[in-house]
């Protein structure tokens, strides 16, 4: 069970001293924990959870190594800085920055290929499962990523990101499943995940843990969800 927050564009390098200080003082319960600030302030990160097992990803990593790619940042760069992964396809980057299936395949295989763990997005929109095209647009995105001992799938239905509105566990745990027929990774449930639900959608049986954003950025919710999840 991976229980991943994703901090998007919040909390700067103090802030993200503060709160790793405190988070490596918590009692997480047994899971296993990820957090994934934004770019700059992924060194404080790293360097207050050193020696711990908490994870730190960046939220985006480009496939080249090196270019001219104005705003990017690549996969080795994320390791010499002592990442430990990134997350690739968040539905944000899809539907603001017009990241592709394609886009978000290359940079997945690069962070792979460079040795970072991935957590690659997938999710359909309001419109798309209300059209009935839930299952085509999940293997449409799951079909272009590699089975790899090192990536995890988040399933993040657009609908239930930053919205209130949580995928019931149902709903989660047959998209998990279908997912899973598709690749053989362990797959995480995001979308509005609070203390309130993690614990049911944590024990559906295809649930391997959650990706969490807004509740992500309070200390003691992040540290309630990782306790609920680990029951
Ligand atoms: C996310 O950004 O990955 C997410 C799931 O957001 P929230 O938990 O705020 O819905």
């Amino acid at each position: 069970m991976l229980i991943a927050g994703n901090w998007k564009m919040f909390k700067g390098p103090g802030e993200t001293a503060a709160f790793c200080r405190a988070l490596r003082e918590a009692d997480l319960g047994d899971v296993d924990v990820a957090v994934c600030p934004p770019y700059v302030s992924l060194a404080d990160a790293v360097q207050c959870l050193a020696g711990t097992e908490i994870g730190v990803f960046a939220q985006n990593c480009h496939w080249a190594a090196e270019g001219a790619f104005t705003g990017e940042i690549s996969a080795p760069m994320l390791r010499e800085l002592g990442v430990y992964g990134t997350v690739v396809g968040h539905s944000e980057r899809r539907q603001l920055f017009g990241e592709t299936d394609e886009s978000v395949a290359r940079r997945a295989a690069a962070a792979l290929e460079h040795g970072l763990h991935v957590i690659a997005c997938v999710g359909e929109t309001e419109s798309e499962r209300e059209a009935g095209k839930t299952e085509d647009v999940l293997r449409r995105q799951v079909s272009v990523l590699d089975e790899d001992d090192n990536m995890v799938v988040a399933y993040e239905p657009v609908w239930a990101i930053g919205t209130g509105k949580t995928a019931t566990p149902q709903i989660a745990q047959e998209a998990h499943a279908f997912i899973k027929s598709l690749l053989d990774l362990p797959v995480l449930y995001g979308g509005s995940v609070k203390p309130e639900n993690a614990a049911e959608l944590a024990a559906q049986p295809d649930v391997d843990g959650a990706l969490v954003g807004g509740a992500s950025l309070d200390l003691e919710s992040f540290v309630s969800i990782c306790r609920a999840a680990s029951q």
